[in-house]
């Protein structure tokens, strides 16, 4: 199995705060690994020093091999990530925002697809500041299938969606996953994490508590996946 994303002893503070502290894990390309957790766990720092967005206080974090301090361009290029507050300048619409992006890499897919495989066609050319909240999500996650990237970054891909998009972004990931991609996301829908991750490392408190496929974990802990997350990071 080819490691794609190796994360090694990784902490890091906001001034007093420990936001992560000695976080390690790997993702193999061809699967899915969720990052479970409360509110305030560390999840959403964890995905943003991988995409490079924060610089870690310490650990080493490589993507495809590559370290993302060693050289951040050559990262970006395999990496397409969708998080929760994904910027989008209010004047652009869709169509202008996927051309965009798509010029950043090699092998892009087409943004007539991804409008259409998104549900956004009829909104193709709309200013995003008009978009509903559920389809700047969904733009958000074309945004970032538009490269055909062997990592994705995904922070809860589907909040906010309803239940048909929900099911149609999940079956986009599951075909990601099916050609090879590495895809790490953090979800709070356990549902999702069943459905989706092979494996899953649940965060307490900026440690991982434990790691394992949901169902090894379940049955480990007893109860569904909400019981072996309350049990695991209760205070
Ligand atoms: P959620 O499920 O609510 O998205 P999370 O697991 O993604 O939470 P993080 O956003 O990584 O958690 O936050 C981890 C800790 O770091 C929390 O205590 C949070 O308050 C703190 N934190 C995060 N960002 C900052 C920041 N910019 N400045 C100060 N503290 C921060």
């Amino acid at each position: 199995m080819t490691t794609s994303i190796a994360v090694h002893d990784l902490s890091h503070r906001y001034g007093g705060v420990e936001a992560v502290s000695g976080i390690s894990f790997e993702v193999a390309a061809g699967e899915i690994f969720g990052l479970l957790g409360p509110n305030g766990a560390g999840k959403t720092t964890i995905l943003e020093s991988i995409l490079g967005l924060i610089t870690p206080d310490e650990g080493r974090i490589a993507i495809g091999g590559i370290d993302a301090r060693d050289d951040l361009w050559a990262v970006r290029a395999i990496t397409g990530a969708a998080l929760q507050a994904t910027g989008l300048q209010d004047k652009i619409t869709p169509r202008e925002a996927l051309d965009l992006f798509a010029a950043f890499y090699p092998a892009p897919l087409r943004t007539d697809d991804l409008l259409t495989r998104f549900g956004l066609m009829e909104k193709a050319g709309a200013r995003t500041e008009t978009l509903s909240g559920g389809q700047k999500q969904r733009l958000a996650l074309a945004l970032a299938f538009v490269g055909a990237p062997r990592v994705l970054v995904l922070d809860e891909p589907t909040t906010g969606l309803d239940p048909q998009m929900r099911r149609d972004v999940q079956d986009h990931v599951l075909a990601m996953k099916d050609s090879g991609r590495a895809i790490l996301l953090a979800t709070h829908d356990m549902e999702e994490a069943v459905r989706l991750c092979d494996r899953v490392a649940v965060i307490a408190r900026g440690r991982i508590a434990a790691t394992g496929a949901p169902r090894q974990l379940m049955a480990e802990h007893g109860g569904n996946l909400d019981d072996v997350i309350l049990h695991l990071t209760a205070p």
